[in-house]
């Protein structure tokens, strides 16, 4: 049995969320679906708590990288494209969860009364994003949104997740008539509940890399696929202490040539940060120029294969200031632009 949290929670400053648009140059920039509301389901002392964001938020305002950015409106997500991916009880068992009070889901896992609306409007950002994408409103996007998700079975939500953003945000591609979608996890932890959600859907090439062995559990290398799915899952297990070099070779050695020969027509990321060598939840020697060059990867995978079209998703990253410089780096290298 792996638990997910076993450290302590930390600070992080307080600062209001800034904007300001300009569209001269918003066409070219990612956009960064951002809302208030994700510094609502207030886990408390765990380590995945609303503190994130303003974190994220400071880093991206101290840079310069909330100008000019185009935006886009969100929901949050129906009960139709929710259940796409989770099992038709799941929602109404959540809910129920959460109006009666609420508590821990799992060991790991906290719910307060509107835990359930925060995820739900994360998902929405999701399929907000995708769909701007589509569009071609905007070049790329990245979801800038908590809880996370990929933890989240289409059973249940587990590991700090509850409805799997990423998982549901590429069933909507599917609904909006994307043939294949490729996703790429480098969070630290193995994406189990993504795993999961398409095991046996040759539409989807899940591609995961992370510690190993470490929580949840899964993610052996041997751990492909099923049915007609078979082939198109890509687990890359890494061991702690693994750094930017590693990452990198792993990528590119183990998927990179996989996305090219599946040929996705959008690029998901499921962009978590604890493999950061500061973070207190993995055992990683990541650094945000070693994150930066993984965007810069998936986005030249992107813009080969699926015109650019690129939504990344923010899944864990539990050390504020790692992750805020991570997210950064990120946000410049979607951009196109080296990284800082
Ligand atoms: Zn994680």
């Amino acid at each position: 049995m792996f638990l997910l949290w076993k450290e302590s929670p930390l600070t992080s400053p307080e600062i209001e969320p800034a904007s300001a648009t300009q569209p001269a140059r918003a066409a070219q920039l990612t956009a960064l679906l951002r809302s208030e509301r994700f510094t609502g389901h207030d886990t408390g002392a765990h380590p995945e708590h609303p503190r994130r964001m303003p974190a994220i938020d400071l880093e991206l305002e101290q840079r310069g990288l909330l100008r000019d950015r185009p935006v886009v409106q969100f929901g949050p997500a129906t009960d139709k494209a929710i259940n796409r991916v989770h099992d038709a009880a799941y929602l109404p068992a959540l809910d129920a969860f959460a109006t009666g009070g609420g508590g821990h889901l799992d060991a790991d896992t906290v719910v307060r009364a509107d835990s359930v609306e925060v995820a739900r409007l994360a998902v929405g950002a999701g399929l907000a994003a995708v769909d701007a994408v589509l569009a071609g409103d905007v070049p790329r996007a990245f979801v800038l949104a908590r809880p996370p998700g990929h933890h989240a079975t289409p059973r249940g939500g587990m590991g700090f997740c509850l409805l799997n953003t990423v998982a549901i945000a590429a069933a909507h591609a599917f609904a909006r008539g994307v043939e294949r979608v490729a996703i790429i996890d480098w969070d630290v932890h193995h994406g189990n509940g993504t795993q999961d959600a398409f095991y046996d859907d040759p539409r989807v090439l899940f591609c995961s890399l992370h510690q190993w062995p470490w929580y949840p559990g899964t993610g052996a290398a041997n751990e492909r696929g099923t049915g007609a799915g078979e082939g198109f899952t890509v687990n890359v297990p890494l061991a702690a202490r693994s750094d930017d070099t590693i990452y990198l070779h792993a990528l590119r050695d183990h998927i990179v040539p996989r996305v090219h020969a599946f040929a996705p027509r959008l690029i998901l990321v499921s962009a978590g940060f604890d493999a950061h060598a500061d973070d207190p939840l993995g055992g990683m020697r990541v650094t945000e120029r070693g994150f930066a060059s993984l965007a810069g990867a998936c986005l030249a995978l992107a813009e080969e294969h699926a015109d650019g079209r690129l939504v990344a998703v923010l899944e864990g990253g539990y050390a504020p200031d790692a992750l805020g410089r991570s997210v950064a780096a990120v946000v410049t290298a979607l951009d196109g632009d080296a990284p800082g």
